[in-house]
């Protein structure tokens, strides 16, 4: 059969199946979900109500065997920004759908009763909605082992913890990792309310006995895809402990933000580093691992408690961060504690932590309170108005602590990356139609001169598109090139490095064209004023003066695409 999409309709309780449009083969993850929402949402809609359109959008290569390709792509009109969202994840939710063909899902519409719950089924004997009321208000873990006791062992799952159902604006959708632990989560831009408004629970995939993804170009493609492990794993293999690993470069860099980010440089970078984490593996087990099949970079790391139980997964560089330095939360086992709460509750650990660090910094909580931390985060659960404000994110809570500094770009909190060393990085954060984040174009470099700004901003922009869009993880790092090749032996047609480099501009283009349409305008391409006039690093004298005609720049035209663009590596 042909690849299909699905159509989901809530309000009517309806799903359809259609096909996948050949003029589209190339288009996956993040490029197709803007272009479905370019086509089919409303910009001005209300990001909770039915019309907007949540796709769910696998990349070009998932369910295939190309190492490292399976990541998922979730997208809608982000309540946290009021602009377009894509939000990219692990697991294997996207692997299984693509392996049963179907190429993305759009759900449409919100049942009429706002208090049910619904399930979206997939598997080999199609497509359907079922009723989900015995999962309402579960927290994702406890979701997902009562998932597995209804639905085969080889199923996925896409659910919405707490914090979607209450439609929060900090909330993230879960995705199943090889475990069928809810650790992978599409987190950033408040996706889960997203999925909340539209009564859907969780989505339940089950690939079955379905094969791998059979590519047009068979033996080239398995043998290239082998080639290309080979050189992967003789390579330097840079995230094989895992992001956390950067944290004491971080601090050296100005860029380990405390705090709520008055400073770029943390006390405590040694009881937060990722070694830390690595040294606990000898006695309490757990170690790194692949968050979906496939994966050969494995930079996931899992963390036991003392007695050797499960925590969680994976503690990342920027949760370390968030949750733990820009809180002054010393400890790394208190943020795997918080960590774990933000996967259960459904909460995106950026905008959470950023949330707390601003309450602390207006006196409503000491900082450093990490046992305080955990019980806001149950509140968060419960529903307390504190708890909401907190599950809203930072400007939620900024609002209600009456505090103004409030380190946000389009209302979506800074990840830990500082653009005042990273100043490149913060060309990014002011053009990127998500608002602040790191996934959308990331530069550590900060000898880079400011006449390269914007130039090496965009550039980078459209190669992260690229890879979203692609279902490689950014941290495999493939360029233009290695997505070319890639598509050319699936699909049997000669597609070339510029056409990638295009893919990733035409969403960036999409992108920004719904923003527009959405109502934003050229001032919101900036950083908050906090970080223009509050410096760090030696006298604080490192801020963010980046000149606005440097920032217009990196979006208004494009820059001749050079050599170096189709090598330059998908980073993280
Ligand atoms: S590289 Fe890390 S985040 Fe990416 S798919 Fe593999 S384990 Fe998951």
């Amino acid at each position: 059969m042909s690849d299909q999409i699905i159509r989901v309709d809530m309000t009517h309780q309806t799903v359809a199946t259609e096909p996948f449009p050949e003029a589209w083969k190339l288009l996956g993850g993040r490029a197709l979900s803007a272009r479905i929402l370019l086509d089919e949402c409303d910009p001005a809609c209300d990001p909770l109500g039915p019309d907007n359109v949540l796709v769910i959008a696998p990349g070009v290569l998932a369910g295939t065997s190309a190492p490292t390709s399976g990541r998922i792509s979730i997208g809608g009109k982000s309540p946290l920004t009021g602009g377009i969202k894509e939000a990219n994840a692990g697991g294997n939710p996207g692997q299984d759908l693509m392996k049963l063909g179907y190429r993305c899902v759009i759900v449409k519409g919100q049942p009429a009763d706002r208090d049910k719950r619904y399930g979206l089924e997939a598997d080999a004997n199609g497509v359907r909605i079922v009723e989900a009321d015995a999962y309402k208000k579960l927290w994702n873990y406890a979701a997902c082992e009562k998932l597995y006791e209804k639905y085969p062992k080889s199923s996925s799952f896409l659910t919405i913890g707490p914090a979607g159902e209450m439609l929060l604006t900090g909330a993230s959708i879960a995705c199943t990792d090889e475990k069928g632990h809810p650790t992978r989560h599409a987190a950033r831009g408040g996706l889960g309310a997203v999925m909340g408004s539209k009564g859907l629970k969780y989505v339940a995939v089950d690939p079955g006995k379905s094969s791998v993804r059979q590519p047009a170009v068979r033996k080239d493609f398995f043998a290239y895809a082998k080639e290309y492990t080979k050189a992967y794993q003789a390579g330097p293999q840079m995230f094989k402990v895992g992001t956390s690993s950067v944290v004491p470069i971080a601090n050296m860099l100005n860029t380990f933000p405390y705090k709520n980010r008055t400073e770029g440089q943390s006390p405590d970078a040694a009881t937060l580093d990722g070694a830390r984490i690595v040294e606990s593996f000898e006695t309490r087990g757990g170690g790194m691992h692949n968050c979906m099949t496939g994966c050969i970079v494995q930079c996931s790391n899992v963390v036991n408690d003392a007695e050797g139980n499960y925590k969680t997964s994976a503690l990342e560089f920027e949760t370390l961060t968030l949750l733990g330095s820009n809180c002054a939360i010393a400890s790394w086992e208190d943020v795997a504690d918080l960590d774990r709460l933000c996967d259960e509750v459904g909460l995106d650990t950026i905008e959470t932590g950023a949330a707390i660090a601003i309450l602390m910094d207006s006196g409503g909580m000491e900082w450093g309170d990490a046992e305080g931390a955990k019980r806001l985060l149950r509140e968060v659960a419960e529903g307390t108005e504190l708890g909401r404000a907190i599950g809203s994110g930072a400007v939620a809570t900024g609002k209600k602590r009456k505090h103004a500094r409030v380190p946000v770009v389009k209302g979506q909190a800074l990840p830990a990356w500082d653009p005042r060393p990273l100043k490149a990085t913060g060309v990014t954060y002011a053009t990127s139609p998500m608002g602040a984040d790191h996934t959308a174009g990331l530069i550590v470099n900060p000898g880079l001169p400011p006449e390269q700004f914007a130039q090496a901003s965009q550039e980078v922009q459209v190669v992260n598109a690229a890879c979203d869009s692609s279902g490689f993880c950014q941290f495999l790092q493939p360029t233009c090139e290695d997505i070319a090749k890639y598509y050319s032996l699936f699909t049997g047609d000669d597609v070339t490095r510029e056409q990638i480099a295009d893919i990733g501009w035409q969403c960036l283009q999409d992108e920004w064209a719904f923003n527009d349409r959405a109502g934003f305008k050229p001032e919101d391409d900036d950083l908050p004023a906090c970080l223009r006039e509050e410096g760090v690093g030696p006298n604080h004298a490192m801020k963010f003066d980046v000149p606005r005609e440097i920032i217009e720049q990196a979006r208004k035209q494009r820059f001749a695409a050079r050599e170096e663009l189709y090598k330059l590596k998908a980073t993280g």
